[in-house]
């Protein structure tokens, strides 16, 4: 666990693919002062915070004054993974590249940059009260816990299924890291047509058919799917802007009700306590 605010110790580039622009973007992560992980595009600062979310439908958007970044939730995650609160990542585009679909090369990067650490505490949110989201029968719930502790259950159409996964030990959970992101091939049809997924393919997501997984090498774990989802709830989380001590239990979740619950949370200032 660590204990204080930390930023990365060197200046590091990074560029890949948007997954909807299908167009190089470049990052550059710079070390930060102040509290927080935030992105800069077009000369606006925007602070990787939930109350910034403004659109949850693909992925994690956040927006400010008419500027946006998307897709942020996967390299959120990798600032979690890494120890690392606080940043300044300068972005190109309009999304966050998707690399090969998971965090693991935004956690390679972060870890080869390494962690400086300032003296300054506030890093962790923890949950005093039990706090609710539900839309239909999808919910995400969190109560107190003094470590990080999540369960995931997915429910799709076959071969995928039902699927569930608890990971009691999060800050040290390395299969969620290279988990990738995944889609049905009918709804990539859809998506394409509407004009998104341009850079979508068999290098940076899992393909689902009829009935089997389309990419040769089929998948990295057996629970690479319900892992993934994990990924996405850890990147959506770190977006309250601390690291989350809670017990969280998550039913077919998605990036709009992992906001909806931070935004509950801070609704009332009873319900968590930074430290
Ligand atoms: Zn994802």
């Amino acid at each position: 666990m660590i204990k204080r605010q930390t930023t990365i110790n060197r200046i590091f580039k990074l560029a890949g693919i948007g997954l909807h622009t299908g167009r190089e973007v470049t990052l550059e992560f710079l070390p930060r002062r102040e509290p927080g992980i935030a992105f800069v595009h077009k000369g606006c600062l925007i602070p990787a915070r939930y109350d910034k979310v403004a659109d949850t439908r693909l992925s994690t958007q956040i927006a400010e004054n008419g500027s946006s970044v998307a897709t942020i939730e996967h390299l959120m995650a990798a600032f979690y993974f890494s120890g690392i609160t606080n940043c300044l990542v300068y972005i190109d585009g309009p999304e966050v590249p998707i690399m090969d679909g998971s965090a693991w090369e935004f956690y390679h990067e972060l870890w080869r940059a390494g962690v400086y650490e300032f003296p300054e505490t506030g890093v962790y949110l923890k949950v005093l009260r039990p706090v609710e989201v539900r839309n239909n029968d999808a919910y995400v719930k969190v109560k107190p816990l003094n470590t990080f502790d999540i369960t995931m259950t997915i429910e799709f159409r076959p071969p995928v299924g039902r699927q569930k996964k608890r990971v009691m030990d999060v800050e040290n959970a390395i299969s969620i890291i290279n988990s990738r992101t995944f889609g049905f091939l009918e709804e990539l049809e859809a998506i394409q047509k509407a004009g998104l997924a341009k850079g979508a393919s068999l290098d940076n997501a899992v393909a689902i058919g009829e009935d089997s997984i389309v990419n040769p090498q089929g998948l990295r774990y057996k629970k690479e799917l319900v892992n993934h989802k994990i990924l996405d709830l850890i990147g959506d989380f770190y977006t309250c802007g601390y690291r989350m001590l809670g017990r969280v239990e998550a039913h077919k979740t998605g990036h709009y009700l992992n906001n909806l619950l931070l935004r509950e949370i801070f609704s009332d200032p009873d319900n968590y306590a930074i430290y």
